[in-house]
């Protein structure tokens, strides 16, 4: 097997080649096609001439499992059991009824595997269960990084400023725009057959694959909170048919983003977040979108600079800068500091001074995590972006730079905003618990920022923003009216 940036050794023991199967434990990159992950596994199984078991499975006891995230990622167990049903790869989806009841599950499946894959994930509690069950696994255990495009290995330094990150990216490009996974592994796949699962069936039942009964089983499980589920929403189905709809019809005008009347961002991060979409996918489809467009059409110069770099239109551009150094520099950062990405101690020291310096000032206004959680502050404009979050698990990118920003001046002290905020983020959000849930939250408080004047009350040097001059930049009339109190 070649060594690769990608592929890290979890569980430092031999491969056995007298098991019976390959295992993938699939945590993060929940997909068929451009999964690092996935090509990993499928050539292990070719080399051993073994069959391979997918696992995909959904813990009901995590702190912020609700019926909204396990309805998004059962959508895609749906997909995913329709495309293994069609290849000789076992796919086992497992939803547990009850708490804890999935214990065992996955040492039952590596008991006799030859050799275990899952998915580099370097955030929320994805990080440390995969620690913990590696100690209980016999045999090779590695990790695959599938999360974006740039290894997350790759960069040797933490970037504290988004223009350097992107200058290396730059420089680096022969990296990431280079070899690719396999844009669909499964066709004319060529392994021996995985027969019947190498676990019990009655003590941990197959999750249903049927969407209705996949959905109807996940409304009754016990939830700790009352969050529903959201319409349409999950699986990699529905995400590459959001990738070919923005593609298409949006991304043309993709420079009125902060626009949220506008609608033309793509809406991909939650399909991003849950790996039914691949990073690989998304660039695959833009680059495709300019016909002209070709490798040799980029700058040779590297300076960091955000626009003229791809030789694309400015609409193109601009996006690809999100998808690649935005989303990007969120996992260097986690990567670089896996202990502390999400606290207050990450953010950088001028940050903190000069939070420091105004601790005491007077806040105009002073909101509990749970007047915050129930949209009742002062404020409609704040009220409608708490509200959207709510009812569809989305804010737009520039109304959620505004709530942030008031949870800071509207908070008892920067430590209890940053807790609120990652709190609501990760409660409702269909894209939280990502780095990028953490990378836009610290953003709010300093991070990949730099100092701003005037120094003002609360803030002092924080990048300051208000209700008031959104109002007068964005056309807010139908936003309000969707997202107002009734
Ligand atoms: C307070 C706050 C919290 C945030 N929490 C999250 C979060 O939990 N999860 C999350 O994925 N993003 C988060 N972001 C970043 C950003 O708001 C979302 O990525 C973006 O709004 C997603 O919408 P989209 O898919 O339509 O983006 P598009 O505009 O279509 O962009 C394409 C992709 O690029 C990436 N991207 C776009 N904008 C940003 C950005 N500012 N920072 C990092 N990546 C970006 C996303 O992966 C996105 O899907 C947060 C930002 C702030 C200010």
């Amino acid at each position: 097997m070649q060594p690769s940036a990608r592929v890290r050794t979890l569980r430092e023991a031999p491969v056995d080649p007298g098991g019976t199967h390959v295992l993938y434990w699939m945590t993060a990159a929940r997909r068929t096609r451009s999964s690092y992950a996935l090509d990993r596994a499928i050539d292990w199984a070719r080399e051993l001439d073994k069959p391979l078991w997918v696992l995909e499975a959904l813990r009901l006891g995590h702190t912020h499992a609700s019926a909204r995230l396990h309805a998004f990622v059962v959508r895609g167990m749906c997909d995913n059991a329709a495309r293994f049903e069609a290849s000789p790869i076992g796919y086992y989806p497992y939803v547990e009824p009850k708490l804890n009841a999935g214990k065992g599950l996955l040492q039952a499946f590596a008991r006799r595997a030859c050799v275990v894959v899952t998915d580099d994930w370097p955030v929320y509690f994805v990080k440390n269960m995969t620690r913990a069950a590696a100690a209980k696994i016999g045999v090779r255990m590695e990790l695959v990084d599938g999360v974006g495009l740039v290894p997350m290995s790759a960069p040797d330094r933490c970037f504290t400023r988004a223009h350097d990150f992107r200058r290396w990216c730059q420089k680096h490009a022969d990296l990431w725009l280079g070899p690719q996974p396999r844009v669909n592994p499964l066709a004319r796949l060529q392994l021996p057959v995985a027969g019947k699962p190498p676990v019990s069936r009655s003590k941990w039942p197959a999750a249903p694959v049927e969407p209705d009964a996949a959905l109807d089983h996940v409304a009754r499980l016990p939830f700790a909170r009352d969050i529903p589920a959201i319409p349409g929403e999950g699986g990699s189905k529905a995400g590459r048919a959001r990738l070919r709809a923005f593609v298409a019809t949006k991304l043309e005008r993709y420079t009125e983003r902060n626009q949220p009347e506008a609608e033309v961002t793509s809406d991909l991060s939650a399909y991003l977040h849950w790996g039914h979409i691949g990073a690989h996918q998304v660039l695959r489809a833009v680059l495709a979108s300019e016909p002209e467009w070709s490798p040799a059409s980029i700058s040779d110069l590297s300076r960091g600079q955000r626009e003229g770099w791809w030789g694309m239109s400015p609409a193109r551009e601009g996006f690809l800068d999100q998808l690649l150094t935005w989303r990007e520099v969120g996992h260097n950062f986690v990567w670089h500091r896996p202990e502390d990405y999400a606290s207050y101690e990450s953010l950088p020291g001028w940050a903190r001074t000069t939070l420091r310096a105004h601790a005491s000032d007077e806040r105009p206004q002073l909101y509990s995590l749970a007047q915050f959680e129930a949209a009742a502050t002062h404020d409609p404009i704040w009220n409608a972006a708490q509200r959207e979050l709510v009812q569809t698990g989305r804010i737009h990118n520039y109304l959620r730079m505004l709530w942030g920003k008031k949870i800071l001046h509207w908070s008892a002290s920067p430590p209890e905003a940053l807790e609120i905020m990652i709190t609501l983020n990760d409660r409702y959000a269909l894209d939280g618990r990502d780095p990028n849930s953490y990378s836009g939250i610290c953003w709010v408080m300093g991070r990949y920022d730099r100092a701003w004047g005037p120094e003002r009350a609360v803030f002092g040097k924080i990048r300051y923003m208000s209700s008031d001059s959104t109002r007068r930049k964005l056309r807010l009339r139908a936003y309000l009216q969707r997202f107002g109190p009734e």
